[in-house]
């Protein structure tokens, strides 16, 4: 048994344990990780990169499969796909990111240990690994245990009922793909294998998918996926599997939909009884742990970050979570006072959130202006033949100060650095207004949906 003291021990290596580690050791503190499988947890994994890469290639796919029914004049013959292939490439990128990961938390002077981590109380962690155990004591504990794939009782994963993990690993492209949740998981990689050729079937529960966004934000989604060819079921309950596929209940009724595999994606649960946590008694909010402005638990000295203390479970939020908690450690005066976190659902077309809606700022009883641009006014939009979607900006209706953005469209995921910076920077509708954006570029519609919002947009 090998004994360790350090000033700061993060349980988890993910984007909200990796960047507490990388910042906590840039500011000379004494930093030990313990992860239990691969540095960059989720996201890096199987989450963020692996959906994003195979989206790219399913898109790259799709877009040869259609150039010759295009206006371009574009003839493609007979492209085809090797899946094996593209998840190597895949693989590759992960692989890369992971020896990045390793070698940023090194060049900190941050210890790595691998191997699974359990509390034996605020200040003392063991760890079991294949160099055998290891006891650590701490002052400072970092929860950053993350979330896994929510499992239904009645569709145990196994065999052909599968979580995003083993979606963004198959080595064939399933005939007929039926995706449980119509949300951001489901939505993303179903639209992606729809793309490389899958029947794809959606089961959403709620009355539309991703329920959370107004239906003008998700109207040409919806649309697209008509065009694409996913079938779209909602109001529908999935019920158990069958012989063949899934049974669900419709109407009253139930009816089997024939699948090749399952794709279960109905939200993500904290890894909050991962590590023995449920050992320290914190105090929970719901099922995750509850922290207050600082990132710190109902235990002093122990914070937690990330996907395991709650919604957006984003990986942008944790490594921002991760950062401040290291600064504090450090001594550093911080609390959380981020004015808005961005949101992108990378579907066809691309979704972005950043701040408050029109109904977010009525039920803050806030007095709102709402304006939008639509890219079918936007020249740049045209030339990518990307005209569907467009820019929304809500603004107080006293002194036209941001509050919030929502965009859909092609690549609109690059213009959420915009939106997050206007509102964090307190711009007004007349700031972005009188701000000179390049032309002919996407990002003229933030300008002239901000315009329109005093009344004078110039392109419409
Ligand atoms: P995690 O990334 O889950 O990391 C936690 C780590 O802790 C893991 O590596 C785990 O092995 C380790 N751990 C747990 N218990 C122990 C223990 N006892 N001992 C040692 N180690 C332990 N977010 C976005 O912002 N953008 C996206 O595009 C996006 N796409 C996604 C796509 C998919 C398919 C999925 C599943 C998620 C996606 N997410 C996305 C969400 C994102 O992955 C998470 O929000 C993010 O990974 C959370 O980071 P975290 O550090 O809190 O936890
Ligand atoms: P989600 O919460 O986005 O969507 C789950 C969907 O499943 C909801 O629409 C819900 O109504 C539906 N549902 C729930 N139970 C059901 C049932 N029994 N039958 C049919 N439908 C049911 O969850 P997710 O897609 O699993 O993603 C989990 C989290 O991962 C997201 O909330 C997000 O934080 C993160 N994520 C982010 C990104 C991104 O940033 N681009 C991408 C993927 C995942």
């Amino acid at each position: 048994m090998t004994e360790l003291t350090c000033k700061l021990l993060i349980i988890g290596g993910g984007p909200g344990g990796y960047v507490c580690g990388i910042r906590a050791g840039q500011l000379g503190v004494d930093t030990i990780v313990i992860e239990q499988e691969k540095l960059g947890g989720t996201c890096l994994n199987v989450g963020c990169i692996p959906s994003k890469a195979m989206i790219h290639a399913a898109d790259h796919f799709h877009k040869m499969c259609t150039a010759s029914d295009g206006p371009l004049g574009i003839t493609a013959q007979n492209p085809a796909i090797d899946l094996a292939q593209t998840i190597a490439w895949k693989d590759g990128i992960v692989t890369r990111l992971n020896s990045g990961v390793a070698g940023l938390l090194k060049k900190a002077k941050v210890k790595l240990i691998q191997g699974t981590a359990t509390v034996i109380d605020g200040k003392t962690v063991r760890v079991t690994g294949a160099d055998g155990e290891t006891t650590i004591s701490a002052e400072n504990l970092v929860i950053a245990t993350g979330s896994s794939p929510v499992e239904l009782p009645f569709l145990p994963f196994g065999d052909k009922i599968i979580s995003s993990t083993e979606a963004l690993s198959m080595r064939d492209i399933p005939k007929k793909l039926v995706v449980v949740g119509g949300g951001y998981i489901g939505l993303e990689i179903g639209t992606a294998f729809r793309k490389l050729g899958s029947e794809v079937t959606v089961v959403e529960a709620a009355d539309r998918v991703l329920p959370q966004y107004d239906a003008a934000l998700t109207a040409p989604l919806v649309a697209s996926l008509k065009t694409l060819g996913v079938k779209v079921l909602t109001s529908v309950n999935a019920k158990t599997s069958g012989k063949d596929g899934l049974i669900i209940e419709e109407n009253g009724k139930e009816r089997a939909l024939s699948a090749d595999k399952i794709l279960v994606t109905v939200g993500r649960r904290p890894r909050s009884d991962s590590a023995s946590i449920q050992s320290l008694a914190l105090t929970m909010d719901g099922p995750f742990i509850k922290i207050d402005e600082r990132c710190q638990s109902s235990m002093r000295g122990v914070y937690a970050i990330g996907d395991v203390t709650g919604e957006p479970m984003l990986a942008h939020r944790a490594m921002a979570q991760g950062e401040m908690v290291a600064e504090i450690v450090a001594g550093h005066k911080r609390v959380w006072d981020k004015a808005c976190i961005p949101a992108v659902c990378f579907t066809d077309p691309e979704i972005v959130t950043c701040g408050l809606s029109a109904s977010e700022a009525k039920a803050k009883g806030i007095d709102s202006v709402t304006s939008s641009f639509p890219f079918a006014a936007n020249g740049r939009a045209m030339t990518m033949e990307a005209e569907t979607g467009f820019v929304r900006v809500i603004a107080r209706k006293d002194n036209s100060l941001i509050l919030g953005f929502q965009a859909t469209g092609a690549g609109v995921a690059e213009l959420s650095a915009s939106f997050a910076t206007a509102i964090e920077m307190g711009a007004r509708l007349d700031d972005v207004g009188a701000i000179i954006h390049a032309h002919p570029t996407q990002s003229e519609a933030i300008q002239e949906a901000s315009l329109a919002g005093l009344g004078h947009a110039l392109h419409i």
